[in-house]
């Protein structure tokens, strides 16, 4: 596929874990597929893994959870546990692991923290909601590298502060939004690793004015970590060892592609949504592993009553193996309905009654077509003025509420 390049020069490691990746995915039907009508064979996959990854389509992430189910099918001998994401911003994603991605995932916590400064004297606090297989992993990664002071807690805000005190850490490791309210009361953590999306400028200036160096854990539900920040900066140093990545290039940076090189679940091609920058040269840390600085996601993504889905994923399932682009607009109606506008090229126009009836059966938004929840639309692109970007996603729900509240 063009468009996209590697982020840094494979490693031997890489190409082989790559090549027991593609050996694995192709016993999953979903992949078998895929791979078949790229024209990648058992030959060519294990002679070049890269060059036949590269051949590979993008991942079209709806089809993550139909691979989930298919990866659960496989495993049901050897489970090793299920991640789900929150689902606040959508249906949960879920993660299959076997007993080996445990053992790779604690193997991977364990580079991440010795990049992030944790050392063998450290006491970790791991807190989150609810103790999770991530925070389990973290004390394993803990452990390996000597720590023997390394605890998972469950915490909420505005619950007892005691046990966290009790247990004096030096290294704290929680999401954004328990580090908000947890940020005023820390005494003596001198490293705090935040996993999740954006810390506030607020409580990161709050916890370097208590004297605590703040690193971001970066990855994805479906994913597992993928990096972490180190001592010299902002910038995501990626593990090279767990998967290998990729740059689309956008109008501006790149969105980081990656593929997985666990067992259970493979993301072969998985687009983040996240967009980022390469970052070039040797870093002052000393670490060999690329950088990128992470920018943000990409704006593309929305919510349809209970259905998140973005306009790349609207895109890879009405119009996959054509270059048309899509731009989607949302207005309200009265009553609490919503019209999905869909602008295309002119000449899709032909297609348009087949592109309803492919939406209509949608897995998550076809009821909403049927039941009229959602109206559809279709209008014709105006072309894009020279050097002008397209807006791939128009929101315009609520716009009158928000007039009137003024
Ligand atoms: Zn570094």
């Amino acid at each position: 596929m063009s468009g996209l390049r590697l982020l840094a020069a494979p490693t031997a490691g890489q190409v082989d874990a790559l090549r027991e990746t593609l050996r694995r995915a192709a016993r999953l039907p979903l992949y078998a597929e895929v791979i078949l009508r790229a024209g990648v064979t058992a030959e060519t996959g294990d002679a070049d893994p890269v060059a036949s990854l590269q051949r590979l389509p993008l991942f079209a992430p709806e089809m993550q959870g139909p691979l989930a189910r298919q990866a659960l099918a496989q495993r049901r001998h050897d489970l090793g546990g299920v991640e789900l994401s929150s689902g606040t911003a959508g249906p949960p994603k879920r993660r299959i692991l076997s007993e080996e991605d445990l053992a790779l995932d604690a193997a991977l916590l364990t580079r991440l923290l010795h990049h992030a400064g944790v050392v063998a004297s450290d006491r970790v606090a791991a807190v989150e909601l609810a103790v999770t297989p991530l925070a389990a992993a973290f004390l394993d990664g803990c452990e390996r590298l000597g720590g023997r002071d390394s605890t998972a807690l469950a915490w909420r805000p505005g619950a007892d502060l005691a046990p966290l005190q009790r247990l004096a850490p030096s290294v704290l490791i929680a999401p954004p939004s328990l580090l908000d309210d947890l940020a005023p009361s820390l005494r003596g953590v001198r490293l705090v690793i935040y996993n999740g999306d954006r810390l506030s400028d607020r409580t990161s200036a709050s916890l370097r004015a208590a004297g605590a160096g703040v690193r971001s854990l970066y990855g994805l539900t479906e994913t597992s970590a993928l990096g972490v920040s180190c001592r010299a900066g902002s910038a995501i140093h990626l593990a090279p060892e767990h998967a290998l990545f990729e740059l689309r290039r956008l109008e501006a940076d790149d969105e980081l592609v990656v593929s997985t090189l666990g067992f259970s679940m493979p993301l072969l091609r998985y687009p983040t949504g996240d967009r980022v920058r390469a970052i070039a040269g040797a870093c002052a840390c000393g670490s060999s592993w690329p950088r990128v600085a992470v920018l943000g996601r990409l704006g593309t993504r929305f919510a349809l009553f209970e259905v998140e889905t973005s306009v790349d994923e609207l895109r890879a399932y009405l119009l996959a193996g054509t270059d048309a682009p899509l731009e989607i607009t949302l207005d309200d109606l009265p009553s609490a309905r919503v019209v999905l506008t869909l602008v295309l090229p002119a000449e899709t126009r032909p297609c348009w009654r087949a592109l309803r009836t492919r939406l209509r059966a949608h897995p998550q938004l076809g009821y909403l077509l049927v039941t009229g929840i959602v109206r559809l639309r279709f209008r014709i692109q105006t072309p894009a003025a020279a050097g002008r970007k397209r807006t791939p996603l128009l929101d315009r729900r609520g716009a009158r509420e928000a007039a009137s509240a003024c």
